[in-house]
């Protein structure tokens, strides 16, 4: 008997499992695919922007080591419309302020930290790969079946399966849902000049162009992430450009900011959507991650807004634990999701916003835009609320966001 079940090992799933284990609540993990498949350079070519707030719950989790050895701080961040002069620039530094903004690290390292953390984990048992056959949700409890015969039992079941989780459509919570008309092209450049710790993200009406910090490459040269927005019709045909082809066309639209680049990763090809559960709880159930919500990668907060779940959802469970409660008592779901849903809601209309307003044809439209970027450039503290929001600072912070344990 486990007390919680956690359909879904990807980045949220994992984190959870860690920090409930770290509150003494037990889980279990039933991933589907081989865990050590999504370790390969060619899975999830992707780099996470860690807000500071994810960061400091990963270190107390254990993965402090993999970000300072692995992560790349990002300490200003730029914002323009095209590659015009002006715009907003983020940088806390010039008001004294050293803490960066946030980590950027790829995907696959933060992957094989948790892993090996939840396999040395005694109150997290993982089953990977492995299929689920059949879900109970009772008054009782949960019954988990997996095709190899084995029975786990809980108080709880988390769906932390991803964007079309299969537990969620079973349980009948429906979702709002659209598609963007775009695909985010995903790799990492070498270029010459150093990139200062500066993210940029440049405003095309096709989409932003982000380019985004990180560590330097064994042989010393200089490195960044990029994600890159082309309309859906054209990402086949991007990615299929080839390295040299795709750097000529990256380059035309960066300028010459980092010098002269050259594509070190394959492309990848990320469709982009929106979606929000019409709610995050029923019998027994909870959901979490991109199972809850996903969101346009326009401000890299979709696993940053996962995090917050886990965080807000262990606290809420370990109190319960603390107090004797059942975990699969409605009132104890109903907590987690009045904590998670305006934040979740606000970032996500947000984001969604935003993604709409940069992607309107037309000159006049980027005149305007190029305008409220100069205005908000002279606003300090509408700034400095910006600056909070990457960090993940704002509203009620569960404790792990704030580097202690509940
Ligand atoms: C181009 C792009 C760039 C992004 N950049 C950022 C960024 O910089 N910062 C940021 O915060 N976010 C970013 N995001 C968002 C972020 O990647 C996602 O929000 C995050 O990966 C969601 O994690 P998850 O664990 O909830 O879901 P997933 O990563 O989808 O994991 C779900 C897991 O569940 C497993 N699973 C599914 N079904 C079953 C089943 N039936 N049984 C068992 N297991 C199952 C899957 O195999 C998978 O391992 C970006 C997204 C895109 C598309």
């Amino acid at each position: 008997m486990h007390d919680v079940v956690i359909i879904g090992g990807g980045l949220v799933g994992q984190t959870l499992a860690l920090a409930l284990a770290a509150h003494e609540v037990s889980a279990a993990i039933v991933e589907r695919a081989d865990p050590d498949s999504h370790l390969a350079a060619g899975f999830d070519g992707r780099a996470s922007a860690i807000a500071s707030s994810s960061a400091r719950m990963l270190g107390v989790l254990g993965l402090g080591d993999c970000l300072a050895r692995e992560g790349c701080a990002i300490r200003a961040i730029r914002v323009t419309e095209g590659l015009r002069p002006g715009g907003v620039h983020f940088e806390p530094a010039e008001a004294g302020d050293d803490s960066p903004l946030g980590i950027m690290v790829e995907n696959r390292l933060i992957r094989r930290a948790l892993l090996e953390r939840v396999r040395a984990e005694p109150l997290v048992a993982l089953h990977a790969p492995a299929a689920v056959t059949a879900v109970e949700r009772g008054r009782a409890g949960v019954v988990v079946r997996l095709d190899s015969g084995v029975e786990l039992a809980a108080a709880l079941l988390v769906a932390a399966d991803g964007r079309r989780s299969a537990t969620r459509e079973a349980a009948g919570i429906r979702v709002a849902r659209w598609h963007y008309p775009a695909s985010g092209i995903v790799t990492m450049m070498a270029h010459a000049k150093p990139h200062g710790h500066v993210a940029s993200e440049i405003f095309y009406p096709t989409g932003p162009f982000a380019i985004l910090p990180m560590t330097d490459l064994a042989d010393g040269r200089h490195r960044s992430a990029l994600v890159w927005t082309v309309p859906a019709r054209d990402a086949a045909g991007v990615v299929k450009l080839g390295p040299r082809a795709l750097a000529a066309e990256a380059q035309r639209r960066m300028g010459d900011m980092l010098g002269e680049i050259e594509l070190v990763a394959p492309a990848e090809a990320w469709p982009l959507g929106f979606h929000h559960a019409e709610r995050y709880v029923a019998e027994r159930l909870v959901l979490v991650g991109d199972a809850a919500h996903g969101i346009h990668p326009i401000a890299g907060q979709g696993l940053n807004l996962g995090w917050r779940d886990v965080a807000a959802l262990a606290e809420v469970l370990a109190e319960a634990a603390r107090l004797g409660l059942d975990l699969g008592d409605p009132s104890v779901g109903a907590r987690y999701e009045r904590w998670r849903r305006l934040d979740n809601s606000l970032v996500a209309m947000a984001t969604d916003w935003l993604a709409r307003l940069f992607a309107v044809p037309g000159r006049p439209a980027a005149a305007i835009r190029h305008l409220g970027l100069r205005a908000v450039q002279q606003l300090p503290p509408l700034k400095r609320l910006f600056m909070a929001e990457a960090r993940g600072e704002v509203g009620d912070l569960p404790a792990l966001l704030r580097g202690e344990l509940a």
